[in-house]
């Protein structure tokens, strides 16, 4: 914000405010060189990126902007990190004003609803969603349109939408960064979903540490309400929705979509068994559609552009992009959009910049906490679902952290299970007390007092809160072991007395 409200007064200052237009906008992605200030040239074209820009840079970000020398860094636009993205989920992202509907609109914004509204019944929206071949981006990759139909079918006076937001993977912000950059995206998709399934109220929850988004949020919806995008006879069609904003307090396992919905209806946040599942009694026991956030941004592009474009990218059964947020020992850190399919190695070496330091990258963490860590030597899998779970991990939500040849793998398990203990909510015992149990036998391996006892006995604990925890994060906590235990048992091995 300091960058910004310097260019502006260095702008007004040189009397320059009607060749250079300052814009505030979201995320640019190679977060590792922020703050970034991207320059546009009307007159050939032509686009410069400037990295960790201080606010004292104002005056020579003008002068580069007049041609002149100056000794601000310089990103590579046609470096992998950028040409190998695919932005759709992005595509607005570090473009447009996130605070100014009018920026939105003029990136065909709130067209896909238009064109809903005024062409398409309810059942062709559900049908074209299905035939993009789009699966759910919060972590299982449940059909989108198979969602959307069983909601579309319950019966209910009333149907409810509801936006995930409540990302709470460690090292994941790939949904903070839509909310932040482009949130009528959001707004627009959960409009269109609505009208699909016949809903006219939606929530988002989004977590209380995300105030930025939060706050986009609340103007957005405030803009699209005053303008009449969103409330009552949208587009002057006999079509109503609201939406409201739910802040959770952070609970991780309120991501889990029964627990969410407790948490919306005012009750503490834990998760029920299923069924009956929310499709058919959710919120206020009424038929309920949850999606998460890049889930709903995707929807606005495929019905302007199509379910065959959609389906034309990606793998036969992972369509369409993934945004990932890359982390860890890796060179750029930020967000990358690839087309599904798109392999570990080119993500990590070449989007990524590999290790730094020359160092060597020894394994990927894919999932959060109920992902896995897949070996350098699996790096030429296509990331999709499919493949991703049959290395013992999963897509999860797109958090990727990697390690590299200095990382001990009992450490990471470890790490991860004294997430999931510290977020376990207690309502079942296999969970509970199952993560502790684990929690203090990965110490003991870790701390090099444990026999080979000690490691079957992990194993075995592993697989009992595998399978008998209620809900999937007590079900998901074993999956870091389990992996670390196929990729690097010589690990732990080594430090079995
Ligand atoms: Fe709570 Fe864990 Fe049981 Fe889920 S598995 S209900 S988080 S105790």
């Amino acid at each position: 914000q300091a960058v910004k409200d310097n260019l502006d007064a260095a702008v007004k200052a040189a009397g320059l405010e009607d060749k250079i237009h300052v814009s505030g906008v979201g995320c640019m992605r190679l977060c590792c060189q922020g703050p970034l200030v991207q320059v546009d040239q009307e007159s050939n074209k032509e686009s410069k990126l400037f990295e960790q820009v201080k606010p004292e840079d104002s005056v020579k970000v003008i002068d580069a902007i007049e041609g002149k020398e100056t000794n601000l860094k310089q990103q590579d636009l046609h470096q992998p990190f950028f040409t190998r993205q695919l932005p759709i989920v992005l595509e607005n992202s570090g473009k447009i004003d996130p605070e100014r509907i009018q920026s939105y609109i003029a990136e065909n914004g709130y067209q896909g609803l238009y064109q809903v509204l005024r062409e398409m019944k309810p059942s062709e929206v559900v049908e074209t969603i299905t035939k993009s071949g789009l699966r759910g981006r919060g972590g299982a990759g449940y059909p989108t349109g198979l969602k959307w139909a069983t909601v579309a079918k319950s019966k209910g006076d009333k149907k409810y939408v509801i936006c995930n937001a409540d990302e709470g993977d460690p090292g994941a912000f790939m949904d903070r960064s839509v909310l932040e950059s482009d949130p009528h995206r959001l707004l627009e998709g959960m409009a269109i979903a609505a009208y699909a399934i016949g809903a006219s109220q939606g929530y988002i929850y989004v977590r209380a540490e995300y105030p930025i988004a939060i706050k986009r949020l609340e103007t957005a919806i405030r803009q699209a309400q005053r303008l009449g995008l969103l409330g009552s006879q949208i587009f002057d069609s006999p079509f109503d929705f609201k939406i409201e904003i739910r802040i959770g307090a952070g609970a991780y396992v309120c991501g889990e979509e029964t627990a969410l919905m407790a948490s919306i209806e005012g009750k503490r946040g834990v998760p029920h068994p299923r069924p009956p599942y929310p499709a058919e009694s959710g919120l206020w026991g009424y038929p309920t559609l949850i999606n998460n956030v890049e889930t709903f941004a995707n929807i606005a592009p495929i019905i302007r552009k199509g379910a065959d474009w959609f389906a034309g990218i990606g793998t036969e059964k992972s369509k369409g992009t993934k945004v990932f947020a890359l982390a860890g020992k890796i060179r750029n850190t930020g967000l990358i959009e690839v087309p599904m399919g798109t392999t570990l190695e080119e993500i990590v070496q070449e989007m990524g910049g590999g290790v730094p330091d020359g160092g060597i990258a020894k394994a990927v963490q894919t999932g959060g906490p109920s992902g896995g860590c897949i070996p350098a030597s699996a790096f030429a899998t296509p990331v999709d679902y499919e493949s991703l779970t049959a290395l013992g991990s999963m897509m999860g939500s797109g958090g990727m952290i990697v390690m590299d040849q200095t990382t001990n793998m009992v450490d990471v398990a470890r790490f991860f299970m004294e997430f999931c203990m510290d977020e376990s909510c207690g309502k079942c015992i296999p969970c509970r007390v199952g993560t502790v149990q684990l929690h203090d036998l990965l110490t003991k391996i870790s701390d090099g007092k444990a026999a080979q006892a000690d490691l079957e006995l992990l194993e075995e604990l592993c697989d009992m809160v595998k399978h008998t925890s209620l809900c999937g994060l007590g079900q998901s906590a074993p999956n870091p072991v389990f992996s670390t235990l196929k990729y690097f048992r010589d690990e732990y091995l080594a430090l079995i007395r």
